[in-house]
């Protein structure tokens, strides 16, 4: 079933860009044919589009697995961005490798002029989540290992079926326009996004178009349901002492690390409900009888909109500097990573889901899930 949902959403991508390329040609024409020749040409396009899919379904599957079993952590993607990247390379994309200084990030491109249409989907996957495919319960293939707990390793590959598929029709029918592939590279740690968009990777591009794995097939448009947030570690440094020996002389970074945590847990009951906020201690000190000179905590922050994660931002940065008060130690914070609420357009999400409404589920799976923002239509 997950296999043909994957195949199901990899038709509806590259349907969707067919249509909009073929959109753009039919505007570009001085002397438009007829709509009704359009449209059946299109029609033409995207049955050839479906049966070219089905015909990859193999494909589809080594890649989703192989991605599966490099189950690469973020910022260490490298077995596969060298794997996806040479399976672009050798259908003639252009790589460029180490994008925004992050060496397992990259950007995949093919063709030339409009529209630019760019494809992404996450690559990483998350800390011991190592699990046998197809098994229900927690069951590790290496007990401790990472894993696709979120299953990071569909996106890329049936992206990367979808421009090969639509490459080959933009060839044949000498159809113009780029394709962009680009990767979600440290997701989980909100870690590119951000700079790629910043280095102004997304500047020239019409539409991108990006997909994530799910229990069904659905589309939005406006903006989405999740949380953006912001990645920040807060790390204390105070003075190393023996804990026995002279424990006055020593500040204990991990007091305030503790104090901190606590304080933000008093806090909690007086947040807005809607805000949702976690932190792990990534560094609590080195052994017991050595007052701990430096500890780090790590928090995301996140709510539904950007006043609200800048204003749980700041909350934290002020009970940072009161645990360091407390303690006598001092603090620095790091901005890790951010990542803002997603918003979509409506006139791709009206494309789709008019696709997604045509071709539907493959059989056996559920009904197509209508997302609120486009039931209020039906
Ligand atoms: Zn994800």
């Amino acid at each position: 079933m997950k296999n043909a949902i994957l195949k199901c959403t990899i038709l509806l991508l590259a349907l969707l860009c067919v249509g909009n390329l073929a959109f753009a040609q039919k505007t570009k024409k001085t002397k438009p044919a007829p709509m009704s020749e359009v449209d059946k040409r299109l029609e033409a396009l995207k049955k050839e589009v479906e049966t070219k899919i089905d015909g990859n379904a193999k494909m589809a599957q080594v890649m989703v697995d192989k991605v599966f079993s490099f189950a690469e952590l973020g910022f260490q993607e490298t077995e596969t961005s060298k794997y996806l990247t040479g399976i672009l390379e050798q259908n003639g994309f252009t790589i460029e490798h180490g994008i925004s200084d992050v060496p397992t990030a990259w950007w995949a491109k093919w063709g030339s002029g409009k529209p630019v249409i760019a494809i992404g989907s996450d690559l990483d996957c998350i800390p011991k989540a190592s699990q046998k495919p197809g098994v229900a319960y927690h069951d590790p293939i290496v007990e401790g290992a990472p894993g696709h707990g979120e299953g990071h390793n569909s996106g890329t590959p049936l992206n990367i079926l979808a421009v090969l598929t639509v490459k080959e029709i933009m060839e044949r029918e000498k159809i113009p326009g780029t394709l962009i592939v680009w990767p979600g590279v440290a997701e989980e740690l909100v870690g590119t996004k951000a700079y790629f968009t910043r280095d102004g990777y997304f500047d020239e591009v019409d539409m991108c178009i990006f997909t994530h794995v799910g229990d069904n097939l659905g589309v939005s448009y406006g903006q989405a349901w999740g949380t953006g947030l912001i990645s920040v570690e807060y790390e204390f440094s105070g003075e190393s002492a023996h804990s026995a020996g002279a424990p006055w002389r020593g500040r204990s970074a991990l007091d305030a690390v503790e104090l901190m945590s606590i304080g933000w847990q008093y806090m909690r009951e007086h947040l807005d409900p809607i805000q949702r906020s976690h932190h792990v201690i990534k560094n609590g000190g080195d052994q017991p009888n050595v007052v701990p000179s430096k500890a780090t905590i790590w928090f995301y922050f996140r709510h539904f909109n950007y006043p609200g994660i800048i204003e749980l931002y700041e909350k934290g940065n002020k009970i940072a500097d009161g645990a360091a008060l407390m303690t006598g130690t001092t603090v620095t914070r790091k901005v890790l990573g951010s990542a803002w609420p997603r918003h979509f357009n409506k006139v791709i999400a009206e494309t789709m889901y008019e696709n997604i409404k045509k071709w539907g589920c493959p059989n056996g799976a559920k009904k197509i899930r209508c997302w609120r923002w486009l039931c209020s239509k039906k």
